[in-house]
Parts: structure tokens; sequence; C-alpha cells
């Protein structure tokens, strides 16, 4: 591409010299009527200002050569052309004019029918900047349209001369290659609008003006010839010049753009109206050409190119008709999905917004949204082979509960939805509790029995979704509640207080939480040794301060930070507060805090680096921090965390093992775990008092974490006897409302000053 203003002051001299051009032909068209007499201004005319026009014309069609990268070969051929043109003119009015008797064929006819070579090159040249890729289709449209535009040409036009047989042979031959090579640059017109289309390409349309005002005047001189009246200078002159000028337009607003925009590419289907416009009314008029030869009217030449013409129509329908079924395979494999040949997300989309298009508030649609729970485990412990296998048979265990009309789409991954046309909310809710139903039945996986799950989010449309993104989004908000509350089944309900529910808002407003600082603040709950009593650590628990929504718990904001992708900024912010907190305490008590990590920080091989700079810039020890993480967070690259947290650990800084009992738990991995602490989850630990089995198990994995090294916390100890139990059961640390809620910074200094802590001597008094 050049420069803008490169391109404009070479516009300049060709913008010159197309107005000389007009100027010109303005001024011999005043002489087409009378005019003065005598040779001079014989000479004026139709020596000086005919050709000036010429010169004009092929002078802007050479800067156009210059200018234009795409059509640069067809402006040189017009250009080659123009001065074929002006050299016949020029032989012909000093040569050939003033002999007594004019010879024909003469060198003038030389020349003007060399003009017609290169004009044939300019067309297709023109066609070739324009299409990319031929496809067989193209090719049939261009001979239909040539074959058609030949077969009227000859029957209505030119018959007549075609048949002029007498005179010499050079006489023949020339007097017939005029009309000959007039219909074939007829034909290739045509073919070229059957080829392209009929398009608003501004360049096509002027040159087609220029041949066909060529064309004219071809046509009626050949009449006039024939008949010997024809007189040079007269108003036929008009049309042979207004086609110089045209071509002198067309390559000056060509080129006028940048180069290769007035190239639009040919769209590469080859059905509709406008592709398939030049050929029908080609294939029509051949048609008619045939009806109406009936009588041996016209030339045979006539009937035979109309015949080829339906001929090749015929081959084109076939083409059609293979390209139409070939372009709706590919578009049926566009909509389905490869592994369950269910319809896609595509699929889903397109007829989600059809059918939303025409939706009323009589006639709802409701959109289930379903994610396997536990899927991942299965591909983990048995294989991807499994997992598909698995997805491979969600469809046909879904189908006897749904409607005909009802579409089962998957999304992708463990994604499945379900559109319901015409059905309410009380009636989707209804099938999602029955799809739920279906899905918790076991499946059959390489002969193993399997469980898996699904949590389902409904919602509804129009309302409170009017459009195909709100609908998909308050069920992926329901589905995630459902997930989040383990429910199976959650309805979207829109939030009266303005959209708590509304996960994309919270994202937006979380990121901007994260970078104005005073919205997020960390709450401590401390922990205490169960046999000596003493505080022994704080795990801090991060709130957000919302504007307008109040204090949100990590259930409120944690999923939206996943979303967003906002995970390792959040921990940084968590990370800063916490370690800020511990170090207004840590010169009187060396009390650590517990900061959870999320499985975007486990890994992250940054994380050891960014922990050790904020460890100096509080100035506290790697000690004073421990860091949480979930079993499954770590399982997403095992290997990338075991780095990780292998770092962290050289640092100094104590690593946990969180909510365990909730996840795998498998005891045999703890082992390859590094990590100092062991924390029960709740589920584990509150019924210990009451149930032998829990107690049980809790006793047996105390064992083996002490066994290992491993320090063991017990999490949501609510009252005194449990903790009793847990301590006798063996736990070194207990956390828990029965010893503090978690509370903010400033409470927790406050507390750690208390002289005396619940639970302290439960513990002590048990274990001594
Ligand atoms: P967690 O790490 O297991 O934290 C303990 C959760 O149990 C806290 O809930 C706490 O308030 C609650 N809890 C404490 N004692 C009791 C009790 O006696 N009974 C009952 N029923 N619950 C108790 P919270 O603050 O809502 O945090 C929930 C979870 O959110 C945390 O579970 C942790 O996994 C996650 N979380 C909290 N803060 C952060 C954070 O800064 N980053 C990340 N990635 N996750 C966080
Ligand atoms: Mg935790
Ligand atoms: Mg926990």
């Amino acid at each position: 591409m050049q420069p803008e203003s490169a391109q404009r002051r070479r516009a300049t001299p060709s913008r010159l010299a197309l107005w000389s051009t007009v100027v010109c032909l303005g001024l011999f068209t005043t002489g087409v009527g009378p005019r003065f007499d005598g040779a001079a201004w014989g000479a004026v005319y139709d020596l000086g200002l005919y050709n000036a026009v010429y010169v004009g014309a092929a002078i802007v069609c050479l800067f156009a050569v210059r200018r234009s990268s795409a059509d640069r070969l067809a402006w040189a051929a017009l250009t080659v052309a123009i001065v074929l043109g002006v050299a016949g003119n020029l032989v012909y009015t000093l040569a050939i004019a003033p002999m007594a008797e004019e010879p024909f064929p003469s060198v003038a006819d030389l020349f003007y029918l060399a003009y017609y070579l290169p004009l044939y090159v300019a067309l297709v040249a023109l066609i070739r900047s324009r299409v990319q890729r031929f496809h067989a289709s193209m090719w049939l449209d261009g001979v239909v349209g040539a074959l058609g535009a030949g077969a009227v040409c000859v029957a209505v036009m030119l018959g007549p001369a075609l048949e002029v047989t007498e005179g010499d042979t050079s006489a023949v031959v020339t007097s017939l290659a005029y009309p000959i090579a007039d219909v074939v640059l007829l034909a290739l017109l045509v073919a070229v609008g059957a080829i392209l289309g009929v398009r608003r390409d501004r360049t096509l349309l002027l040159l087609a003006a220029a041949i066909g005002a060529n064309l004219v005047g071809d046509i009626v001189f050949l009449d006039l010839a024939t008949q010997g009246i024809y007189v040079e200078g007269g108003p036929l002159d008009l049309t042979w010049l207004t086609a110089v000028t045209l071509m002198a337009v067309a390559a000056h607003t060509g080129t006028r753009r940048r180069a290769g925009s007035s190239a639009r590419a040919v769209p590469s289907t080859r059905v509709g109206w406008r592709v398939l416009a030049v050929p029908l009314a080609c294939n029509v008029a051949s048609l008619v050409v045939l009806g109406f030869d009936s009588g041996h009217r016209f030339n045979p030449a006539a009937a035979w190119l109309a015949v080829g013409c339906v001929l090749a129509a015929l081959a084109r329908v076939a083409i059609t008709f293979r390209e139409v079924r070939a372009f709706n395979e590919v578009r049926e494999q566009a909509r389905t999905d490869e592994l369950t040949l269910l319809p896609n997300r595509r699929a889903l989309l397109e007829e989600a917004s059809a059918l939303l298009a025409d939706i009323t508030a009589q006639r709802p649609a409701a959109l289930l949204l379903l994610d396997l729970d536990g899927f991942k485990e299965v591909n983990d412990s048995l294989g991807h082979h499994a997992g598909d296998q698995l997805l491979r048979q969600i469809g046909p265990r879904l189908r006897p509960a749904l409607r005909s009309n009802d579409l089962l789409a998957r999304l992708g991954g463990d994604e499945f939805a379900v559109l319901l046309p015409d059905a309410g909310l009380d009636e989707a809710e209804a099938l999602a509790a029955r799809l739920h139903d279906a899905i918790a039945q076991p499946f059959a996986v390489e002969g193993i029995r399997l469980h898996v799950g699904v949590s389902i989010g409904v919602a509804s449309a129009p309302v409170p979704a009017a459009t195909v993104e709100e609908l998909l989004r308050c069920a992926d908000v329901a589905m995630y509640a459902a997930k989040a509350g383990r429910s199976g089944v959650h309805v979207y309900v829109p939030d009266p207080r303005g959209g708590s529910g509304d996960r994309l808002r919270t994202m937006e407003e979380l990121r901007t939480a994260l970078q104005a600082d005073d919205q997020l603040e960390v709450h401590l709950q401390p922990q205490v040794d169960l046999l000596s009593g003493a505080v022994v650590g704080a795990e801090a628990l991060v709130r957000w301060q919302h504007p307008t929504r109040g204090l949100l718990s990590p259930a409120d904001l944690l999923p939206a930070a996943e979303q967003a992708g906002l995970l390792r900024s959040l921990t940084d912010a968590v990370l800063e507060l916490s370690l800020g907190a511990v170090a207004r305490w840590w010169p009187e008590q060396a009390v650590p805090v517990s900061v959870n990590l999320s499985a975007a920080n486990v890994t992250d091989l940054d994380l050891p680096g960014k922990v050790a700079q904020a460890l100096v810039r509080h100035g506290l020890p790697a000690r004073a921090l421990t860091l949480e993480l979930v079993e499954d967070t770590f399982m997403t690259d095992p290997e990338r965390g075991r780095q990780v947290l292998g770092e962290l650990r050289r640092l100094g800084v104590r690593t946990s093992i969180d909510d365990y009992g909730t996840g795998y738990s498998s005891l045999a991995y703890l082992r390859h775990l590094p990590a100092d602490e062991l924390k029960l989850d709740r589920s584990l630990t509150h019924d210990v008092g009451t149930e032998p089995r829990a107690a049980s198990i809790v006793r047996h994995t105390v064992a083996l974490a002490h066994e290992l090294g491993i320090s063991v916390v017990a999490e949501g100890v609510e009252d005194d006897a449990t903790g009793s139990a847990l301590a006798a059961l063996g736990c070194d640390v207990a956390q828990g409302y029965a010893i503090a809620r978690p509370m903010p910074v400033t409470d927790f200094l406050r507390w750690l000053d208390r002289p005396e802590h619940p639970l302290r001597d439960a513990g002590r008094s048990l274990r001594g």
C-alpha cells in the first residue's frame, strides 16, 4: 500500500488528464452537427479533438497502471487498446480517407481489429483480480452468460452482418471479423457479470458501460457501412469517444481509493439471486431465441449458441445441487458436537435466537443448563476415553424425558443445555428435577458402574431474560448456585435488591474493588492448641465490604473472581492484608496467619517469589505464614503444584491441606503432598462425639498424619463437647465457633489480649 500523500500527488496529473479528456469530448460534440466548412475545421475535429480524447484517456489509464496494484494488468491492457485505437484513427484519417477509392480492408482495419485483443485481456484481468478461487460453477456461469449473450447478439443484432459473403476473401473475413469480435466482447462482458454476480462495483459498471457504448457504435457502424452511408465526424463517433472517456473515468476512480479496496473479493457461496441473475437471464434469452427460431428466421449460429447455453445451464443446475448439498452437510457438521452427535453451542444459540425473536409472555421459553458433578474425577481416575464414553451416554439418557421439540445440546466439556420452547418456569423446574434424577442413575463405563451427579440451572424468557445472552447468563448463574449449594436444581430468580446473583456485574465490581484497596478486608478466626490451650494461629478469611450490598462472604465473591480470572490478584490482596495484620501482633505474640490459596495460585510459579517479597516488606519471618490449599486445587496440575509448594516450604512457609474429607481424601497420596498440616473438614468432625464411625475415621486419619509428621487441625468445632472429643482423638489444633467466629483485625487484636479463651481448658483437662 502506498502512503496516502503519494497517492494524492499522483492523482492530480491523472485528474488533469481526465478533465482534458472530458473537455475535448465536449468540444468535439459541438461539431457533430453542422460545422463550418473547410478542411481546417475537419482537421481540428476529426484529427485533433477526436484523437485528443483518446490520448487523454490513454494517459489516465497509464496513471492508473502506476497507482493500482490489483487491476494493474487491466489498466495496462486498456492503455494498449486505446493507443491502438489512436493509431487506427490516424492511419485512417491521414492515409486512407484522403484516397480517391478507399481500400477495404486497409491498414487501419488491422489496428482497429487489434484494438479488441487488449480489451479482452482487460476484462479477464478484472475478473481475475476479483475472484481468488474459481469454482466449477463460476466457469459454467461464465459459459452460460457468454453463450446466451452470443445467441441473442447473433440472432438479433448481427445476423445480417454475419451473412456477408460477397467480395474477395480478405474483405469478407474483415467484415466478418468486426461483428465476431463484438459478439465475443459482449459475450465476455456478460460472462464477467455472470461470474461476479450483480454487484455495486463502480469500476466494473463503468467499464461495462464503456464496452456497451463501444458495441453500440460498432453495430450501428456495421449497419451503416454495409449500406455505404457512414460519414466520419457524425454523432455516431460520439459512441466510441464516450467509450474511451468512460474507460478513463473508470481508471481514475477505480484507483483513487486505497489499492485493492475496489477489488472486493467474490463471496465463495455461489447461491443467491445476485449470482444467479445474469446466467438466468441469459438462459431465458436463449430459450426465447430457440422458440422464435422455429421458423429458421435467425442465423443458425444463434440457435447453436442458444442450445449450448441451455446445456451449460443444465450442467450448472447439477453443480448447484451438489454445492447446496455439500453446503448443508458442512452446515450440519458445524452445528453438531463431534463426540456426542448432539447439536452444539452454535446450534443452540441459533435456535434460541430464533425462538426468542417471537416470544411472548403468554408463550414463554426456558433454558436448562446442566453441568456434571464429579466428571473431572472420572476423567482423572479412569482416563479421557472413559470420560468420553460417559458423555456419549448423556444424550440417550436424557432424551426420553424431553418433548419432541425440546433441543438438547452439548455446550462443551461436561456442560449440556436444554432449550424448552413453550415452557413456563414450573414446567422447566419439574423437567430439571426429572433430568437430575435420570443422571443420578448409575452409568456403565468400561464395565464399571459409575455414579455422577448434575447441577442444573433453570432460567426463563422473556422474563427475566429477554435476549439469548441474558438467558444463558441467568441459567449459568443458577447453575453455579445449584453447584455451590449442592441443591441439584436451582431456578434463577432476579434479586430485587439489584442482583446479588448477577455474577457478571459482580465480576466487574470486584475488578474495581481490587484496585480500590479499601473494600477488601480479612476477618481472622483463631486456632487454639487442644493440649495447651494456646493460640497457635489465625485463619484469614476474605470479606468484601461492598458499597451497596454490604459485607460479602467468600461464597459471594469467589465464583465471580474465578470466572473473571481474578483469583491471583485476590490472593495477592489477601496476602498483603493478612501479613499487614500479623505484623501488628508478631512482636508481642508469635501467632502465624493462615491464608487460603486457590488452584490458580498453586500453579503460579511466581508465587514463592511474591510471598518471599511480601514477608520481607512486612519484616516477618517465613514461619509467620501458613498457606492453605484444598486437595482438589492441587490435583489440577500436581507436578507444578509440588514444585510451587516445595519452594514455599524451602522458604520456611508452612503448608496446610484444607477441607480434608470433602474431596478425594486419599490417605495414600498424603505421603506425596508437601504439607505440614492437615485440616479436617467440619463434615468429618462435627459428629465425632456421637458417631463411632466418624470417630474411628478421625482417629485413624490423625494417627497416619502424625506418622507422616503432619499436624492435624479440626475445623468447624462448634461446641465444647466436640472439641473435647476431637482432643481425645488426638487432634492437635481446633478452629471453630466454639472458640471464636471470624472477626475483623482490630477485634482479633483485642481478643488476643484476653486472659481466658474458651476451650482452652477443655483440651487441657481431657488430655491431661
Ligand atoms: P475454609 O478455609 O474451610 O474456612 C473456614 C470456613 O468455615 C469459613 O467460612 C469460616 O467462617 C467457617 N467456619 C469457621 N468455624 C466454623 C464453625 O464452627 N461452623 C461452621 N459451620 N463454619 C465455620 P468462610 O469465611 O465463609 O470461608 C469459606 C471458604 O472460602 C473458606 O473455607 C475458604 O476455602 C474460602 N476462602 C476464604 N477466604 C479466602 C481467600 O482469601 N482466598 C481463597 N482462595 N479462598 C478463601
Ligand atoms: Mg481455609
Ligand atoms: Mg476448610
